[in-house]
């Protein structure tokens, strides 16, 4: 193992403890052979989404030792996060494209028994979508899971011309990079007025969480978020709220339902009292008190790095949707011989690993997320960063 440096070498002795196994309890992790990694990259899937606060990690242990009825639990967790979104009916899914496959399958089949175990094939029944051409994105696969055909619209007069008898449901995506051609409200007032339920995917308009109950507000008659993104629930959770009549329908097309097109895409009762934990907590915390958290990781980060010539750090939030707040590392190359890529390459050979945000392709930059990391891990990002800088001074 090249490249290893002994946690104890790196400094802040008491922040690495903190990230340790407890006492005499099994690092599964290394026993696989695994090598631990800090995130300071963000929410990434691939990277294990987002960092569950530690109220969520209770409840799904609590889950795990006290046994309830699905369908009961289904319930009364459902009603519970209605109730603190404003929104008529909810469900925890297996996430916010297990929110769309659920919701258009609810859509094409009303409840309708035979359609329901007939789906994927949608002979005899509503089977196409509405979808702005701007709106097309990586997740629009799942609307047609279940079987639905894509309809693009790019004007009001399509909308008007191609909603039919065959119209199922009308898709909205928020928010969008290419931007909408048909705003959001305009969408809700056809969708009303033609009698074609509306759906809303607004998987990442999160943290903060009382977006959603500002989401619920805008009256989609379905509207989906991601749980393991910014709500930080569990990784594979996520929300669909909306309509009674529809989530009722799209309950039927999920576990613990046999002969459901959704059957698969199974909800543990861990995940789904996490998942109303996540939102619960969520709906506590303002976007200033998570702002705060972040400064404060960065702080320690930019303070551990401030005697190091040449190098300036500056944190600075991201334009767009999401409001992230990130960290800009840069340094003057001739003081600091080491090449943003290299940094890169050496926090990936370092143990335990540093994922960091790149952008080679637009100047060259190196970007620190403290939305994924957890107190006293700044400590330890900031000191294997320090150390290579260093090294190359
Ligand atoms: C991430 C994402 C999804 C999928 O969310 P999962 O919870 O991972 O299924 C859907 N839509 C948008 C816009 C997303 O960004």
């Amino acid at each position: 193992m090249a490249g290893v440096i002994p946690l104890g070498a790196i400094g802040g002795g008491s922040a690495i403890a903190d990230g340790m196994p407890a006492p005499g309890g099994r690092d599964y992790f290394k026993e696989l052979g695994l090598k631990r990694f800090i995130n300071a990259a963000g929410a990434y899937s691939a990277f294990g989404g987002a960092r569950m606060r530690p109220e969520v990690v209770d409840a799904m242990r609590f889950a795990a030792t006290h046994k309830v009825k699905m369908r009961e639990l289904h319930d009364a967790v459902g009603a519970r996060i209605a109730s603190l979104a404003g929104s008529e009916s909810a469900m925890v899914t297996s996430g916010a494209t297990a929110s769309i496959v659920l919701g258009t399958a609810a859509c094409m089949t009303l409840g309708d028994e035979e359609k329901m175990r007939q789906l994927p094939d949608t002979t005899g029944m509503k089977n196409e979508v509405i979808i702005q051409k701007k709106h097309r994105y990586t997740y629009d696969r799942s609307l047609t899971v279940a079987g639905a055909k894509l309809i693009e619209v790019e004007s009001e007069q399509d909308v008007r011309r191609l909603v039919g008898d065959r119209t199922a449901m009308i898709f909205f995506l928020k928010p969008t990079q290419k931007g909408d051609d048909i705003p959001a409200e305009a969408y809700l007032r056809f969708a009303r007025e033609l009698g074609v339920p509306s759906f809303c995917d607004a998987a990442t308009t999160t943290p903060p969480a009382v977006n959603v109950v500002q989401g619920v507000g805008e009256g989609f008659d379905l509207i989906c978020y991601s749980g393991g993104k910014g709500l930080r629930g569990p990784y594979s959770a996520g929300l669909l709220l909306g309509r009674e009549d529809l989530i009722r329908y799209a309950r039927r097309h999920s576990a613990p339902n046999d002969l459901s097109i959704g059957r698969g895409m199974k909800v543990s009762a861990e995940e789904y009292l996490g998942m109303l934990v996540a939102f619960e907590t969520g709906l506590r915390i303002t976007e200033a008190d998570d702002f705060a958290y972040k400064l404060n990781r960065f702080n320690t980060i930019s303070d551990m790095l401030a005697d190091v010539p040449g190098v300036v750090t500056q944190s600075f939030v991201s334009e767009g949707h999401a409001n992230e707040l990130y960290l800009d590392i840069d340094w003057d190359s001739d003081v600091v011989n080491l090449s943003k890529a290299a940094l890169m390459q050496a926090l990936r050979e370092h143990d335990p690993v540093v994922e960091v945000r790149a952008f080679f392709f637009s100047g060259d930059r190196i970007h620190l997320s403290a939305t994924v990391m957890d107190e006293g891990e700044d400590e330890i990002v900031g000191s294997i960063i320090r150390k290579i800088l260093l090294a190359h001074s």
